[in-house]
């Protein structure tokens, strides 16, 4: 048995949450969108809808479509009226105190059935889950970036997710349209647990000078036909939030091969975050992005 998901709240409306707003109101589900920060929520909606008159330009979607889309979505600017829904998505900063804070809230706020899930990077679903009154009804709905792109939803189960649950919420990937794999709830879960590492060395190749940001991204693009070099993919996925998931892994799966390189920390104590900042590995405040490094 699964449940017709109809309504959806978004709690988080930075670069994740926006997308994932984007997708499910296309697909012509009803969601309400909240993020701490009011600046943030207003400029959440400005993007969706560039982003919807993007593909308009693109002939993917007509006008009507993005109209449409603008009108499933609702801004709220407290929580508590994020609860009452079928389907809660939780996407904010990758801290693991901040996302149980919320999930402590909301749960005065929700119906008895609504499905909490989380798009958390990194962090135990289960350990998130534990905290809350309804550890079966809680999972892991880990959308790729940009959300309106990627055609990748990473499904997790906690040790407590029950069927019914992990049913409903493929079938509504399905609706909009994405495909999902499914990966047990492990530090990082399947794509992360890969493709971190990776970044990592890559920034580690950078802070022993092996080579400079453009060789070493010129070298995995042609040398390994990667669409984009890993420290422009950094940038683009936020050094914060790179960082975050390299700890979760070091401390998660206690093996060395895992820590985060110091050059890594040093971007992110300097506010160098990518281009949530202007600034990370490359300078993005040109016309052109040029290395930092
Ligand atoms: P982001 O920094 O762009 O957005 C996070 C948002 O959370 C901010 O707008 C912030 O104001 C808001 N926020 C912080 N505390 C809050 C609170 N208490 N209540 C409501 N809103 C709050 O980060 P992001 O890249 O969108 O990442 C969000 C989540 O998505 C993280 O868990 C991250 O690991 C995950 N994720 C990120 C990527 C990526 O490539 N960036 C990919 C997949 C998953």
């Amino acid at each position: 048995m699964s449940r017709d998901i109809q309504t959806v709240s978004v709690i988080g409306a930075g670069q994740m949450g926006n997308g994932i707003a984007h997708v499910f109101a296309l697909a012509g589900i009803n969601v309400r969108l909240y993020d701490i920060d009011s600046d943030t929520l207003k400029k959440a909606v400005q993007t969706i809808d560039t982003n919807l008159g993007r593909a308009v330009a693109r002939g993917k979607i007509t006008e009507h479509d993005q109209k449409r889309a603008l009108t499933n979505i609702m801004t709220v600017d407290n929580l508590a009226d994020t609860g009452p829904v079928d389907l809660v998505i939780e996407a904010v900063t990758e801290k693991e105190r901040i996302k149980q804070a919320i999930f402590e809230d909301i749960l005065l706020h929700v119906n008895d059935d609504t499905i909490l899930t989380s798009n958390t990077s990194s962090i135990s679903i289960t350990r998130l889950a534990s905290r809350t009154d309804r550890p079966e009804r809680f999972m892991g709905l880990h959308f790729m970036n940009p959300v309106p792109i990627m055609q990748l939803v990473e499904l997790i189960r906690g040790i407590a997710t029950d069927e019914e649950t992990f049913k409903s919420v493929a079938g509504v990937v399905d609706r909009i349209g994405k495909t999902y794999s499914t990966a047990e709830d492990f530090p990082a879960f399947i794509v992360n647990r890969i493709l971190m590492p990776m970044i990592n060395e890559a920034i580690y190749t950078l802070y022993e000078g092996v080579g400079n940001v453009q060789s070493i991204d010129t070298s995995l693009k042609l040398g390994a036909n990667h669409p984009m070099g890993p420290l422009a993919l950094a940038d683009f996925i936020g050094l914060d939030t790179c960082l975050a998931i390299m700890n979760v892994l070091h401390d998660g799966l206690a093996d060395t091969k895992y820590r985060p390189c110091p050059l890594l920390v040093k971007y992110v104590e300097a506010g160098w975050l990518g281009r949530k900042t202007s600034r990370g590995f490359y300078d993005y405040r040109g016309e052109v992005p040029r290395p930092t490094r």
